[in-house]
């Protein structure tokens, strides 16, 4: 970042916080040469890949259609908005970091899954009975020892 007042490139961040709508990184940065002052604003890029269906059609990611999907694995479970928020943005996270432009969304439906066993395991066993639609018994069955051999002390 270049100084502004004399070019020089060598500046230091004083203070950074969010603004905006928690997209946008504010910050003041002072040039170690000048001494000047100055603030910055920086935007997350949320480049959101798109979603391969399984029957091959594409659509724009929905974080609308992510939330309701959670939300409806997590309706009455105890777990807390803020919790359920920051496992959305992980998810969408996951996604950019993928870098590709278009993913399957059976990624997404792991990456919740993923979530889903953290937060709640009931919730994590409804998402995961629709998405997967277990083939037979034996799959649910490796699912629920799966959860049983998680360490206990959190629900
Ligand atoms: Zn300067």
């Amino acid at each position: 970042m270049h100084c502004p007042y004399c070019s020089a490139e060598d500046t230091r961040v004083i203070d950074s916080r969010l603004s905006g709508e928690g997209d946008q990184v504010r910050r003041r940065r002072e040039c170690m040469e000048c001494r000047e002052r100055f603030t910055t604003f920086e935007f997350a890029e949320l480049n959101l890949p798109r979603i391969i269906k399984s029957d091959g059609t594409r659509e724009p990611f929905s974080e609308d259609k992510l939330r309701a999907g959670m939300l409806r694995a997590l309706e009455k479970r105890p777990v807390s908005s803020d919790a359920i928020e920051a496992a959305i943005n992980r998810v969408k996270k996951k996604l950019q970091s993928t870098g590709d432009r278009e993913c399957s969304s059976s990624l997404i439906g792991e990456a919740v899954m993923e979530e889903l066993q953290k937060l709640d395991h009931v919730a994590y066993v409804r998402f995961a009975s629709v998405y997967r639609s277990f083939q037979d018994v034996n799959e649910f069955r490796a699912v629920i020892a799966s959860l049983e051999e998680e360490p206990h002390g959190r629900k």
